[in-house]
This record gives structure tokens, sequence and C-alpha cells, in this order.
């Protein structure tokens, strides 16, 4: 008795034939479905057709990880405005600034050659600003422009209260000595009722940032502070913010060398990179 696997040459044709075609159905059914994107299953298939070849995978390509500041919040404050010495009465408004007053804004401070420090501050936020946008942030500023004279502290502390803001960044230069030099981060000290809720991550947060200022080469400020970190109550901008807040004196614009990085772009540059860094490590930490 034949095995069953042993057919004759004459019953084995059919069968081959019949396959073939099968197989050329399938293939023929196949190619119809790509051509219409009834494969793919979605709105998207039509742009993977064009972008790729028959056959490919590339329309499953993984998608690339999301950005290390997606989804949050940097408000940035660039401190005072370039104008305000010709705005003297709207600046020197008394203004709440945690439970005692103070005037809406100060003058701020410049350099030997005259440059203000709010156009130094201006600056610094914008390129932070484009810095920390490439990471995925939403960066509001406290102002939209150099010119003029613009909001007032306690404005500016609360900046960053109704949009939920991860972190409240300051940006100032100090007017010291000329033989004193180097940058320091101010956190909020305890003043309760105003700073109690935001205390622990602004110090946090003063503390990334002092860290990559150092790495970046910078050196902690040489006559206030204690190893770049300094802590007060008397700052309408901090007291008044409900999410972490610091402010920094990027450096002293009577000493030279300080001068001499933050009117140049490519030491800003140095700056806003070591702040960026400092943001990415504060809200991933
Ligand atoms: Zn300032």
């Amino acid at each position: 008795m034949p095995r069953r696997h042993e057919l004759s040459a004459d019953r084995r044709r059919p069968l081959l034939l019949f396959a073939l075609g099968l197989v050329l159905v399938l293939v023929c059914a196949a190619l119809v479905i790509r051509a219409v994107g009834g494969g793919d299953g979605g709105p998207a298939s039509g742009r993977a057709i064009g972008a790729s070849a028959p056959g490919t995978e590339t329309d499953q390509a993984p998608s690339p990880p999301p950005l290390p500041l997606a989804g949050r919040t940097v408000v940035l404050d660039p401190g005072h405005n370039r104008d305000n010495a010709q705005h003297l009465a709207e600046i020197g408004r008394p203004v709440d600034a945690g439970g005692f007053e103070k005037a809406c804004n100060t003058t701020g401070t410049a350099t030997a050659d005259g440059l203000p420090e709010a156009t130094i501050n201006w600056k610094l936020a914008l390129a932070l600003q484009d810095r920390l946008e490439a990471l995925g942030a939403t960066v509001p500023l406290t102002r939209d422009a150099d010119a003029g004279w613009g909001p007032c502290i306690d404005e500016r502390g609360r900046a960053g209260n109704g949009v939920g803001a991860d972190l409240l960044l300051s940006l100032h230069a100090d007017g010291a000595a000329a033989g004193a030099h180097g940058f320091h981060v101010i956190q909020p000290g305890l003043l309760p009722g105003w700073t109690d809720d935001i205390q622990a991550d602004s110090a946090r947060a003063a503390l990334a940032v002092r860290d990559e200022l150092v790495a970046a080469g910078l050196s902690p400020a040489t006559y206030l502070g204690r190893d770049g970190i300094d802590e007060r109550t008397d700052l309408g901008t901090l007291n008044h913010s409900d999410v972490p807040a610091v402010m920094l004196e990027a450096g002293n614009l009577g000493n030279p060398a300080d001068a001499a990085l933050l009117t140049a772009p490519a030491g800003r540059g140095i700056v806003a990179d070591a702040l960026a860094e400092a943001v990415v490590a504060f809200v991933t930490e």
C-alpha cells in the first residue's frame, strides 16, 4: 500500500499549479492592499507610503525619546528694565514685597562703560530661553522688551504662580567694588506665610544652579554669600512666588573680568548653557 506522500507525477502537477496560483493571488492581494493604504490602517498611512520604499518598515520606526523638559514651564525674570532711570516716579511707587513695602523696582547697576545691568539680564534671558525651549520647556518672560520700564517686583514674583511653573529664575548682575568678583545665587529665607511653601525646593534649585555654574568654570562670589549661595527674606520677587524661585547675580559688573564675561555673547552663552543644565537637573532629580 503506497504511503500518502508518494503521489504519482500526474497527481502532483495540478497540486503544484494550484499552489503556485494561490501564491500569485496572495501576492497580488498584498500589493493591492498596500497601494490603497488599507494595510497601515490609519490616516498616517498616506505619508508612510510616500516616504518609504515598498516592503520597508520605516513607518514603524520607534519615536525619539521625549525632550528632558517636555511639559515643563520655566519662568525667566530678566531683572529691571533698561529705561528705569527715566521712569523714577513709576518705579519708585511702593508695592508689597512680602508683608512689607518696597519700591516697585530699581534702576539696577551698570558696567564701567555704561551698559545697563537690565540689558545684560535681558540678553542672558533670551539666550537661556532659546536653550530651554530647545529642551522642550515653555518659557515665559516677565517682561517683553528691554526698553521702557516693566512690571514691579510683586508682579514678577507672581509670574510663575498662575502658569504652574516648575521654577521662577530671576536673572541679575551685581554692582560691587572692583576687587570683588564671582556669582551668587539667592534663595528665599523663611518668611512665614510667604516662603515656607517654596523654601526647601528653592534651596534645591539654588544648589543645582550653583553646581552647574561652578562646573562651567565660574567662580562663586568672593564678597558675600557662602560657596556661591546667599539667603534673603527682603526680596519681593522671591517672596511673592508660590513656585520654587531663585535669583542669580551672575557676576559683579563693577569687576572688569566679570563685566567682560557678561557683556560678551560667548560669555553669556557659557552662563546660559550652565543654567539650562541646572534646570534639567533640578526638575528631573
Ligand atoms: Zn539687579
